[in-house]
């Protein structure tokens, strides 16, 4: 079975309709690349750069470290696209050195909702504009984009792209190489969903953090043990706000794609590519799996069945029967 998935990698993911879908690879430091190319990977879709900022000493990496990790997970890329989130730190990702509200002394109450990622970063502008400058470096050396974590507010894109605009400018002022990347924001809380429209006018391309949007819909900590058992992709809510996502950006002309478990797990595959998804970023293992499926699914004959889903009380259920016999008769 090994071996036979392993053959995979030279396959490129093509439905049975014809319908092309690009697998990424989620990455976590700039030595995953070697087994992202390895899997058939034809980009990454996320690269966790806060992985660099956690477990150490106190400190945190600086402009020049940050640049040698994406650089080399870029030349490590060979070429192919690499999406680097900007750090995504708190809640279930703490930093060992002491975040800024505790250095007030306050107490975090709820660090699911707390300053986190895009939250945090706007609130430590120094520290964000050395990552920006880090990964504009970077993008001389290969395909770069840019993605920004937990976005809720038009105002966290707008200062995002304010600081990429200063930043570019200064690197130009500096004669240091650069070029231009593109840059998308992620889709994880239910409010983005709502004035996704909005927010699309101006990124270049949305990523959907499941993980997260699962927690913030159905109101889960993620880290919470006494209420994993109510933390359900299938819920109704979950796949209604999927679908609205992946629907207006396409209609919108604007790449999206799917970066967290769900992606790479192939009990959702089926739905994501009925839903009209066409680019999944997952773990670099998951990736053979999610082809095999993708190599005898029908985007025609889906499409029907996933908007049946899309209207059943127990969409579960619903997928189930509807899917599992599309299987038979594929
Ligand atoms: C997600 O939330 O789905 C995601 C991909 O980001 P992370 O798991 O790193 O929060
Ligand atoms: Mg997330």
């Amino acid at each position: 079975e090994r071996a036979r998935l392993a053959r995979l990698r030279f396959t490129p993911a093509v439905t049975l309709d014809g319908q092309k879908v690009e697998l990424h690879a989620n990455i976590e430091q700039p030595s995953d690349a070697a087994a992202a190319i390895d899997a058939g990977a034809v980009g990454v879709g996320l690269f966790r750069s806060e992985f660099l900022f956690m477990n150490r000493q106190g400190d945190l990496p600086s402009e020049d470290e940050q640049f040698e990790a994406y650089k080399a997970a870029v030349e490590g890329m060979k070429g192919l696209p690499v999406t680097i989130r900007t750090v995504d730190v708190g809640a279930d990702k703490p930093l060992d050195r002491l975040s800024a509200a505790e250095l007030r002394h306050e107490h975090v109450l709820n660090p699911a909702m707390g300053l986190r990622a895009i939250r945090w970063c706007l609130s430590e502008p120094t520290m964000f504009r050395q990552q920006l400058r880090a990964i504009y470096r970077a993008s001389a050396f290969g395909k770069v984009k840019l993605l920004i974590p937990m976005v809720a507010h038009l105002n966290e894109v707008r200062a995002t792209l304010e600081m990429t605009r200063r930043v570019k400018q200064q690197l130009l002022d500096a004669g240091i190489g650069h070029t231009d990347v593109q840059i998308g924001v992620m889709v994880e809380i239910p409010a983005a969903v709502v004035v996704l429209p909005l927010l699309l006018k101006h990124v270049d391309f949305i990523s959907i953090g499941t993980n997260d949007l699962i927690q913030y819909t159905l109101a889960i900590d993620r880290a919470d043990e006494a209420v994993a058992h109510l933390y359900d992709p299938w819920h109704p809510a979950v796949l209604q706000l999927l679908f609205q996502s992946i629907d207006l950006a396409r209609r919108a002309g604007k790449d999206v794609s799917v970066c967290g478990e769900m992606a790479g797990d192939p009990a959702f595959t089926d739905l994501l590519v009925g839903m009209g998804l066409r680019s999944f970023s997952m773990h670099p293992t998951q990736i053979p799996a999610v082809k095999q499926r993708l190599l005898r699914a029908d985007t025609q004959r889906l499409e029907p069945l996933v908007q049946e889903i899309l209207k059943s009380e127990d969409p579960k259920e619903a997928a189930d029967r509807l899917l599992g016999g599309y299987m038979q008769i594929a």
